[in-house]
């Protein structure tokens, strides 16, 4: 579904993404860990159009992506829930998800049984909200356009874990109806209740990679290894 090869971006002359190969297939949660500074966020705007690809090619439901604008991605049904979340402090939650809202996408009434926070406070300006009733509307708004593949960059941040159970049902949800998930995860545990595969990243490039059941099996092998990993 979303199909990437000899991926690299960066920014100026640095080169933070190294030749990353990786699929995000229908139907699966693809978890991506690895310590600060690794080039995940890169690696997630590059897919999603916001930085340039330097090299390779992104194939997006079998059609060639790598220069299209952000735009075109979202219309083949590419979705990003970005770090730091990103919404308009002005507008209200009902306005944020009416102007993100796609045909196919969830309405309102979905929204709001998946994370009824947001129902009860559907007027009120997003910069109002706390951090993660933030986090909430950004992954409404994703869902809003019916996205086929998301990437979500630290989706967790600030979500008490109440939300974070409402949210690990979506994401297992998504892909049970076959989207397919890439999540960006510093929190382990919350990626391991989700994840068919895990990818770790150091140093611009994805070198491992372990399914969900093993790394489940052994949490505390997956922690050792990042904290031995160096950037
Ligand atoms: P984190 O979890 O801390 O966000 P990450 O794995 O997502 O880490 P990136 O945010 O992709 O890593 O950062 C990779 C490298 O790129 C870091 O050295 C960072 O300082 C650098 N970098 C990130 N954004 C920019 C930018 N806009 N301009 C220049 N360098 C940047």
């Amino acid at each position: 579904m979303l199909q990437v090869e000899g991926l690299r971006s960066g920014y100026g002359s640095i080169e933070i993404v190294r030749g990353v190969d990786l699929e995000v297939a229908p139907g699966q949660v693809t978890a991506l860990v690895g310590r600060n500074g690794a080039g995940k966020t890169t690696l997630v705007n590059t897919l999603m159009g916001f930085s340039p690809a330097w090299k390779g090619v992104i194939e997006l439901a079998g059609r060639d992506v790598t220069k299209a604008p952000p735009h075109v991605r979202n219309g083949l049904g590419l979705a990003v829930v970005p770090q730091g979340r990103r919404v308009f402090g002005s507008l209200s939650v009902a306005e944020t998800l009416a102007l993100a809202s796609k045909q196919g996408g969830w309405d309102f009434e979905r929204v709001s049984a998946a994370f009824p926070r947001l129902a009860e406070r559907r007027n009120t300006r997003a910069r109002s909200l706390s951090g993660g009733e933030q986090s909430a509307l950004a992954m409404a708004r994703a869902l809003s356009t019916g996205p086929r593949v998301l990437l979500l960059d630290e989706p967790s941040e600030g979500m008490s874990p109440h939300v974070l159970r409402s949210l690990s049902s979506v994401i297992s949800g998504l892909a049970a109806e076959g989207a397919g998930v890439l999540l960006v995860e510093q929190n382990l545990t919350f990626a391991l209740t989700v994840a068919d595969r895990v990818l770790v990243m150091a140093r611009g490039h994805i070198d491992i990679t372990v399914s969900g059941d093993d790394a489940r099996a052994d949490p505390d092998a997956l922690s050792r290894l990042l904290v031995l990993q160096t950037r």
